[in-house]
Formats: C-alpha cells, sequence, structure tokens
C-alpha cells in the first residue's frame, strides 16, 4: 500500500491487520464446521455467534436479526425476492433511478417476468422527494427498495422519513446500507424498516462476505434454503470471513466519529481545494447530507477513462463516473439520472477516501490530479470543448 494514492474506497477497502489477524486462526487450526457437535465445530459457531453481535451491534439491531451470507448483492436479491414471495399478488416494485446494480438488474429482470417496476427520479442534487414516493404507493406496491448512501456521489437519502412513509403505508422497505454502514451513525432499532443490506468488503474486511438485516417483526423468505442461519440463508457459512467482518465491525463502530471527522476534513480540503484552483469543476450531489468520505467531480474539457489511466502510472486510483462495457463506455447512470449531460459524466471522477488516507496522500494527489487535467486540457483537439461547464 505503501505507494499507492487509494482514493477507491467505495469500491472496495484494505483488509485491516486486526482484521486479518481475527481471522487468521479461522483459516488455519480452526477449521471447523459450525454446525458439528464436536467442539472444533462448536468454537466456530461461538465465533460466529461473536461475530453477529458485533455486526449487530454497528447497526443497532438484535443478533437474531443478522443472516450471513456471501455479498451485499446477495443481501439485496434475498430482500426483495421474499419481499414478493411473501406477497406474490402484489406486483409492484417501487426503486430508484440511482441503485446499484444489485437492485437495478433484479429489477430489470423482475419487469420482464410482469413486475411493475416505478422508478423514482432524483433530483440534480441527487436527492429523492419523499412525497414522490409516497404518491408511487399503491395497493400493488409489495416492496420499496432503495439506497441508504449512494456509492457514486455519496448522497444520502432522507431514510427516516423513508421508512415512515412506508411504515405509515405498510408497505415493506429494503434499505441499501452497504456503502453508509461504518461511515455514518445506523440506529435499525429506531427506524422501523424491514429489510437491510450490508457488505464487509466497504468495512476493511474481505469481499464474499455480507448480511442480510431482517427485522424481528417483518416476515422473510429464504433465497438459498438450507438449514444454516436458523434455515434463513442455507450454505456452510464462511466462518473466517464472518469473524473477519465481525472484527471490522467493531472497529468501525468504535472508530466511527473519529474516523468521519477526520476523513470528513480531509475529503472537505480535497474538494475545495480543487473547486478553488483548478477551473471547470462542478461538484455531482448535494453537499450535505452525503457521506463523509466521498467526492464526485466533473472536470470539463476531459475524458476520465484516460484520466485514471494516467492517474494508475502514478499508483493514484480512484473510479470514473462511467463504466466500459462492451468496448463501449457508458456513462454513470447515477450521473445521467441527476441530469448531468452525457458527456460531463464521462469527464467526472468519484474520489472515496478512507482509513489509508492521510494529509500527504491529499497533498501528492491534489498534485497529480492538477497536473494530469492540464495535460489532458492542453492536448484537446484545437476546436475540442472548451473548459465550460453547465450549471
Ligand atoms: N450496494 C452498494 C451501494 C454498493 O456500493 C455495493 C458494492 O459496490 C453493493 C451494493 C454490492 O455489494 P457486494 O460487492 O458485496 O455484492
Amino acid at each position: 500500500m505503501s505507494d499507492l494514492l487509494y482514493l477507491d474506497h467505495n469500491a472496495t477497502t484494505p483488509i485491516d491487520p486486526a482484521v486479518r489477524d481475527a481471522m487468521l486462526p479461522w483459516l488455519e487450526n480452526e477449521f471447523g464446521n459450525p454446525s458439528s457437535v464436536y467442539s472444533l465445530g462448536r468454537r466456530a459457531a461461538v465465533a460466529l455467534a461473536k461475530a453477529r453481535e458485533q455486526v449487530a451491534s454497528l447497526v443497532g439491531a438484535q443478533p437474531s436479526e443478522i443472516i450471513f451470507n456471501s455479498c451485499g448483492t446477495e443481501a439485496t436479491n434475498t430482500a426483495i425476492l421474499s419481499a414478493l414471495a411473501i406477497d406474490p399478488d402484489k406486483r409492484h416494485i417501487i426503486t430508484s433511478t440511482v441503485e446499484h446494480s444489485a437492485t437495478i438488474k433484479l429489477c430489470e429482470y423482475l419487469a420482464t417476468r410482469g413486475y411493475e417496476i416505478t422508478w423514482l427520479p432524483v433530483g440534480k442534487d441527487g436527492l429523492l422527494d419523499p412525497d414522490r414516493l409516497e404518491a408511487a404507493i399503491t395497493s400493488e406496491t409489495a416492496v420499496i427498495s432503495l439506497l441508504w448512501a449512494n456509492n457514486e456521489t455519496g448522497v444520502i437519502f432522507p431514510v427516516e422519513e423513508i421508512a415512515a412513509i412506508a411504515a405509515r403505508k405498510k408497505v415493506p422497505l429494503h434499505l441499501d446500507a452497504v456503502q453508509a454502514a461504518g461511515k455514518v451513525p445506523i440506529n435499525l432499532s429506531e427506524l422501523g424498516v424491514q429489510y437491510v443490506s450490508l457488505s464487509a468488503h466497504k468495512l476493511y474486511a474481505p469481499k464474499g462476505v455480507g448480511a442480510l438485516y431482517v427485522n424481528r417483526r417483518a416476515r422473510y423468505t429464504p433465497l438459498l434454503r438450507g438449514s444454516q442461519e436458523e434455515s434463513k440463508r442455507g450454505g456452510t457459512q464462511n466462518v473466517a470471513s464472518i469473524v473477519a467482518f465481525g472484527k471490522a465491525a467493531e472497529l468501525a463502530q468504535a472508530h466511527l466519529l473519529a474516523s468521519a471527522e477526520r476523513i470528513g476534513s480531509l475529503r472537505d480540503r480535497f474538494e475545495k481545494t480543487i473547486l478553488t484552483t483548478i477551473d471547470g469543476v462542478r461538484r455531482n450531489g448535494t453537499d450535505e447530507p452525503r457521506l463523509p468520505n466521498t467526492s464526485n467531480l466533473t472536470f470539463a474539457g476531459i475524458e476520465a477513462e484516460t484520466a485514471l489511466l494516467l492517474f494508475d502510472k502514478e499508483g493514484l486510483c480512484c473510479s470514473a463516473g462511467s463504466a466500459c462495457s462492451s468496448g463501449s463506455i457508458n456513462p454513470s447512470h447515477v450521473l445521467t439520472a441527476m441530469g448531468v449531460t452525457r458527456e460531463e459524466a464521462r469527464a467526472s471522477l468519484r474520489f472515496s477516501l478512507g482509513r489509508t488516507t492521510t494529509n500527504n496522500g491529499i497533498d501528492h494527489a491534489l498534485e497529480i490530479i492538477n497536473r494530469t487535467v492540464a495535460k489532458l486540457r492542453a492536448e484537446q483537439p484545437a476546436g475540442g470543448s472548451p473548459v465550460h461547464i453547465k450549471s
């Protein structure tokens, strides 16, 4: 990590050394199956119970409300499909245009199976209007599925208002808190939401392990049937990774406020410096409420994909507001849903800071960004787009 300027913590995070240490025994001598009755297995079951308490505590839930699984995507798929299975006559789903692909791809698939999907729009600031949510609910609505915090812009949805509306209208609510958990306080005991998705690899734990919170009063049907996780999610548990998830949740909870403050002030300095020293830059998404670590910026007149390659040569990692698929560059659906033009979306970069980010690292990143943006703009063909941003 030493030479890496890693500003992509929303994509994934490095494993915290304390998390790695906690998981190592479970990759070595402690290889028992938590369902086995002898002590080797029972120790694994005890380790799972501890991790369940740690993850539950991070989000203000009861341990019995946490179901471990393989990832945030599985959690989201399980939550939505569970709500649909419980009430098979209801065939309407409400979500938003800026969701993660875990939700979007499932809803697009469900649309081909005869479900009606309402894609709630967001404003230019990336925020959702709760009145629109309320107006979209019908007697046919089986589930509402929305982000807690957006992975591209960091914009936080008004989850308290959303939960109050869902409760009033008696519609099950799923919230994708994959990006929010560990970055902002979460207290599910007070929120009254039915399902919440979590993922360990955004929390300095390994990839391939996640959890679904299911409110103890909510109805639920499993996606994978089997005896594990009290028959709520079949499949022998990934003990080492779950132990890691638990440790990561404990650390995230212990350092949440201090970490948010430190990272938030680095992010603010980073963003302010760019906005005030480089022409033709605009922030995407509201300033607040927003995750403290995320900054999504459009740099007029650059191609973000090219910037990423130049950054990479200098060890700077961040993400583009576009994704390369089937040989063509698709502008981010999140940015275009916020009214950003396709051209501007292709000129957008997401920087997401984290535990590895230092003051010096930010200075170095600023220097690289400044130089690279100037170079890309200077290389533009004559008559190329001027440094201009639509407000
Ligand atoms: N939801 C959001 C908001 C995410 O950012 C991600 C991961 O990028 C996911 C869901 C999916 O999580 P996982 O990678 O564990 O499947």
